[in-house]
């Protein structure tokens, strides 16, 4: 089944539907943004320089540090009167990255997510056990309302307590698992335990899983543990939350919701725009956002996108699963994380120096994250007091700063490997293993 006609338009409509969308998104920013006022200025462009889409490349382009700049919503086009949610992404000492929805930018959100479902063989007739974590993280209130959407039954279980999550999937009879894969697979694992038929127990048919890069390998085992087919969502709190894209029951690529968002790929040196088929930075315009339209959005996330017709009868273009990313954000379990955040927590720390190194691992399924970070000459000689005393308040300012567990392990000055003079910073030791 197919939620929206839209899905299955042609492409001269589809792409007629976009123009539209754009020339309006790109009066609106103007007009009502001094950010985007001052930037067309400099640029020289003119709001009328758009009659087709190839004229996007005449845009600017909008970063992350343009929304951490402008926090927390200097970039909204709506007064707060007409904001009627709020959600950030993790960030250094109080600087998140803050996104806003109006009323119909809620009503958007909910379309796209039950055309998520209804990809992945949902209906009302289901029972929907929702894993993700509920705040201000998109991923739990995103997967809820197109649940509610399609007039499926949400359980809001969130993140967490594996062992109840497990109790309620089975004693609930949940049919469809919205997760992150790597919990999904921990999931398994811990009901594993309990025995080898324990997992026949559920109803489960199909799971929706995102939030994560996933390899091939991973997909495969989740499926296998679970039995289920594996559907893919793809999408970033900056553009909407979850349902910027997900997959069907045909193919691993993702269908893109063309109508609300219009993708670029692009040489993420050059800026150049690449051909379909090839590998560059995905760059996403919102066409439809009322709170927080946002141009030429710089994703950072490696794809490649294709508009080869597919068998299930959708006609919008597929974008493959995220292969890596364009500068060197680490995500840890689900949690987008730049080495820098972490830096800036080590150099407001007293007592230790910026030679660090970041070992990135997995014990079983979930990922662990160990930072060793070298201390100053003097608290060496010091009492084990201190060092406790550091090494806890690291690990709380990474918990309430980057929302991320980490084992911080002191160790002596000039002890981390050097390369170049400098410390090894990070040590990814799953992609050793993929
Ligand atoms: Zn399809």
């Amino acid at each position: 089944m197919i939620w929206n006609e839209i899905e299955s338009a042609s492409r001269k409509d589809i792409e007629n539907l976009q123009l539209k969308r754009l020339k309006e998104t790109v009066k609106r920013v103007f007009t009502l943004t001094p950010f985007y006022t001052d930037k067309f200025n400099e640029m020289n462009l003119k709001v009328s320089d758009i009659k087709n889409l190839d004229d996007i490349r005449k845009l600017p382009f909008t970063t992350k540090k343009d929304l951490r700049a402008n926090y927390p919503f200097g970039l909204f086009t709506v007064p707060m009167s007409e904001v009627v949610r709020v959600h950030s992404s993790s960030g250094t000492t109080g600087k998140p990255t803050v996104v806003g929805y109006t009323k119909a930018d809620m009503d958007v959100w909910d379309e796209v997510m039950a055309r998520v479902f209804t990809m992945a063989g949902a209906s009302k007739e289901d029972i929907v056990h929702n894993g993700y974590g509920y705040g201000l993280f998109t991923g739990g209130l995103g997967f809820h309302n197109g649940a509610e959407k399609i007039g499926a039954t949400i359980i809001p279980a969130s993140g967490g307590m594996t062992d109840r999550q497990l109790m309620l999937m089975r004693d609930f009879g949940a049919t469809i698992l919205a997760a992150t894969p790597t919990f999904s697979l921990h999931m398994a694992e811990v009901a594993k335990r309990v025995g080898d038929d324990y997992l026949k127990d559920y109803k489960l048919k199909a799971g929706i899983f995102g939030a994560e890069p996933t390899s091939a390998g991973l997909k495969q085992e989740v499926k296998d543990a679970w039995g289920i087919d594996y559907h893919e969502v793809y999408g970033l709190s900056e553009i909407i939350g979850p349902g910027v894209a997900s997959s069907c029951k045909e193919s691993d690529l993702l269908h893109v919701f063309e109508d609300h968002f219009l993708f670029e790929i692009i040489d993420s040196e050059t800026g150049e725009a690449m051909p379909d088929g090839e590998r560059g930075e995905l760059v996403i315009t919102s066409l439809t956002k009322e709170a927080l339209p946002l141009l030429r959005y710089r994703t950072g996330d490696i794809t490649s996108i294709t508009k080869e017709p597919c068998k299930c009868g959708r006609t919008l273009q597929r974008m493959e699963s995220i292969v890596g990313r364009a500068d060197d954000m680490l995500i840890i379990s689900g949690v987008n994380v730049y080495p820098s955040q972490i830096e800036h927590v080590i150099a407001h720390t007293k007592g230790v120096t910026l030679n660090y190194q970041i070992i990135v691992d997995k014990k079983g399924h979930l990922d662990k994250l160990e930072i060793h970070v070298e201390v100053t000459d003097d608290i060496m000689s010091d009492s084990l007091g201190e060092m406790a005393i550091i090494k806890k308040n690291i690990q709380g300012a990474l918990l309430n700063y980057l929302y991320i567990n980490a084992n911080v392990v002191l160790v002596q000055p000039r002890s981390i490997a050097r390369s170049e003079g400098k410390a090894v910073r990070i040590i990814d030791k799953r992609k050793e293993n993929v």
